[in-house]
């Protein structure tokens, strides 16, 4: 049993695991390092899209059981997550894309995911607004959204009040390695921080800091924009997205429309989280959200702004121990879709920490050794 957990990474998976390793054994000293704020990079800048539809089949169990969680989420962490099952439903804008919805459907199906097919009148009635070009679609009643910075501070204040220790402004330099094992790290303010476990949750900035012991993890950093609508009247209840666009359409709490999708913003200097919106990418989002539901169209843009992810080769993460590194695990590299895995991505970091059965069942598929770490190759 672990004395002392050092976490690297303030996002949400860091937060996250720390108030589960907290709130599974109370005698751990469980300490979080973040070298800016907690919500600083990917998960501030979140959609915060909690879906399971349309994941990698080697995602699935994992998301299902995080969805599990995410209804509930708040009381347990006695904060708000601005947590809202509203669906999530994936519009068919032409034939081509009509055409693959049955075998799209039963392959989810057959891995427990509750998806059913809509034709355009109930699609229309689930999303009034919906462009009438739409063939159909699929929705998915598990899905929902979250609010990003609000369930990010949520498990920051829900681990403080069980004793996490959470230092903003530190930035650790390196993994301190003996015999084999990792011990601790090294800070930038020249001090070391010892740990019987220590938690890698530094988003796109992990592989920096497994490449001084010789470990290449195929990491590709890439800024996500995000568009924010002036409010209008409430009109959406589900999450939208599109077969073959790159969208990804909610309306919050306020009446905004937050708009995103994958939709790339430039890397100005990665060191320092530093971006900026390219006008291409603002007007061919909107118009993909315009020609999908056209009163989104009607709405002034309020905002944009972008936020630096970890993207694997696979596009899925890896979460687990780290080959040939005792006392060390990971959890990074979620390609654009890691928000709505943080529950669960806590939960199982906590019980290896603490060596507890992990229920590896759902994240084998995630686990690192499917890279081959010395050439980062699958
Ligand atoms: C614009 C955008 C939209 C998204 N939309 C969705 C969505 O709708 N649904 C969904 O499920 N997912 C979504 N994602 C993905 C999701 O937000 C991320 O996968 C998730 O937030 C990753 O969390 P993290 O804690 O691993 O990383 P991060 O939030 O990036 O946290 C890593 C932290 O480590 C800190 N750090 C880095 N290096 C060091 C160091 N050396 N020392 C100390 N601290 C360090 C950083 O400052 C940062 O705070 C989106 C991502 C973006 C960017």
């Amino acid at each position: 049993m672990p004395a002392s957990v050092v976490i690297v990474g303030g996002g949400v998976m860091g937060l996250s695991a720390a108030w589960h390793l907290r709130r599974e054994d109370p005698g751990v000293r469980i300490t979080v390092l973040e070298r800016a704020e907690p919500g600083a990079a990917a998960s501030g800048a979140s959609a915060a899209g909690v879906r399971v539809m349309g994941r990698d089949p080697a995602e699935r169990a994992l998301a299902l059981a995080s969805l599990a969680r995410w209804a509930d989420l708040g009381r347990e962490l006695e904060g708000e997550t601005g947590y809202r099952r509203g669906g999530g439903l994936r519009v068919a804008l032409d034939d081509t894309a009509w055409r693959q919805v049955p075998a799209w459907v039963a392959e989810q199906r057959a891995d427990g995911v509750p998806v059913e097919v809509l034709d355009a009148a109930s699609a229309w009635r689930l999303a009034p607004g919906l462009t009438p070009e739409a063939r159909g679609g699929v929705l998915c009643a598990l899905d929902g959204q979250a609010e990003a910075l609000p369930t990010v501070h949520a498990f920051a204040n829900a681990g403080h009040r069980l004793g996490v220790r959470v230092e903003a402004g530190v930035a650790v330099t390196g993994l301190v390695v003996d015999r084999g094992r990792v011990v601790g790290v090294a800070r930038a303010d020249g001090t070391g921080q010892a740990g019987d476990v220590v938690v890698l949750a530094a988003g796109a900035w992990s592989a920096a800091l497994l490449a001084p012991l010789g470990l290449r993890l195929p990491i590709e950093t890439r800024a996500l924009q995000m568009l924010l609508t002036e409010a209008a009247p409430a009109a959406l209840d589900p999450v939208i997205g599109a077969f073959e666009r790159k969208l990804s359409l909610k309306q919050l709490a306020t009446g905004a429309y937050l708009i995103g999708g994958g939709w790339p913003a430039r890397i100005d200097e990665a060191s320092v989280n530093a971006w900026t919106l390219q006008d291409d990418s603002v007007s061919a989002s909107l118009q993909v959200a315009r020609e999908v539901h056209p009163p989104t169209g009607r709405c002034p843009l309020a905002r944009g702004w972008a936020g630096l992810e970890a993207f694997m080769p696979d596009d899925l993460p890896v979460l687990g121990p780290v080959p040939g590194l005792d006392g060390l695990l990971i959890a990074a590299g979620f390609s654009g879709h890691g928000f709505a895995l943080a529950p669960m991505v806590g939960d199982v970091l906590a019980r290896l920490a603490l060596g507890r059965p992990a229920r590896e069942e759902l994240w084998k598929g995630l686990r690192m050794d499917r890279f081959d770490l010395e050439t980062g190759e699958r």
